[in-house]
């Protein structure tokens, strides 16, 4: 499953950029989507190699990581097992996670905090299963995730992603210095107080100027909207054909265009959004529309 993918580059016309284009990772596939697929790719990978034919992994109850993982995992004739944080509760994303077969351990936040003790608590007899951490953060991922620069055939001034934990941000860091690029990378973290999305990357590859991490288009945190994140959404999608969602691509579309607005970057300068899928996520925020 992981052999074949279609994510182009497109050129999108949304004013006043003469250079703006998307990779389209949200087209890799709708459950295994944008990093999500690139971050598991090398999990699996590794998993196989080691023998393991049982995931067990975490996430909260929105969480597209539990949707890739369990996808992926069905495909590659792989179990899947998932620690949900919280309650239990019912919502869109953990309905494709069961009906792709992922077992869900409802934990409280007390005990959800020490993963690594979960999975020895449950799975310490199991020779099969295989730890993937939160969001898939791991060296792999960042493999998985450094190949979407490699892709590219074309160079940019601008590259932006948006960050949750940071292991797509360093993956990208990585396929830019691997390919010797000039390009500067621009970082949106989507949670409040981003800045340890600097200390996760220095994990994988050396912080450096190359990367700016841009700290001001949280909209109030992880998951949080703002009518004014709605609206954008709205006149962006119904202007270029795109889908955003509300927790990672719309934050990250606004910072490109609020940074062009302040002069950080020229309606001219070639700039390449990472389109990072996560499209499902839009089934559980209805409301907020
Ligand atoms: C998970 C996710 C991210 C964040 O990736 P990190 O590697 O955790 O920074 C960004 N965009 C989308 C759509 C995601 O689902």
């Amino acid at each position: 499953m992981f052999e074949e993918i279609y994510s182009p580059v497109q050129k999108i016309t949304f004013a006043p950029f003469n250079n703006l284009f998307v990779k389209r990772d949200d087209l890799i596939d709708p459950y295994i989507s944008g990093n999500k697929w690139r971050k598991l790719k090398y999990i699996l990978a590794k998993a196989k190699a080691d023998h393991k034919t049982h995931l067990v992994t975490f996430g909260g109850a929105y969480s597209n990581h539990l949707v890739a993982t369990a996808a992926a995992a069905s495909r590659s004739g792989l179990t899947a097992t998932a620690f949900v944080r919280g309650e239990e509760v019912k919502n869109e994303m953990l309905l494709l996670s069961s009906l792709f077969g992922m077992k869900l351990i409802f934990t409280n936040r007390e005990s959800y905090r020490d993963k690594q003790q979960l999975f020895e608590q449950h799975f310490a007899n199991d020779t099969l299963a295989y730890f993937v951490d939160e969001g898939g953060a791991s060296e792999e991922a960042t493999i998985g995730c450094a190949e979407i620069i490699g892709e590219l055939t074309e160079t940019y001034d601008h590259i932006f992603c948006a960050a949750g934990t940071g292991t797509t941000a360093a993956g990208l860091l990585k396929g830019i210095r691997q390919q010797g690029l000039n390009t500067q990378l621009h970082i949106i973290p989507v949670l409040k107080g981003g800045s340890f999305i600097k200390d996760e990357i220095e994990k994988y590859t050396p912080f450096s100027d190359q990367l700016k991490l841009h700290l001001d288009y949280h909209f109030g945190g992880y998951a949080k909207t703002t009518p004014e994140l709605i609206g954008f959404i709205k006149t962006f999608t119904a202007q270029t054909g795109l889908l955003l969602d509300p927790v990672y691509t719309a934050k990250m579309f606004y910072a490109i265009i609020d940074l062009q607005k302040q002069g950080v970057i020229n309606k001219d300068e070639k700039v390449l959004a990472i389109h990072t899928g996560g499209l499902m996520g839009l089934l559980g925020m209805k409301d907020k529309f």
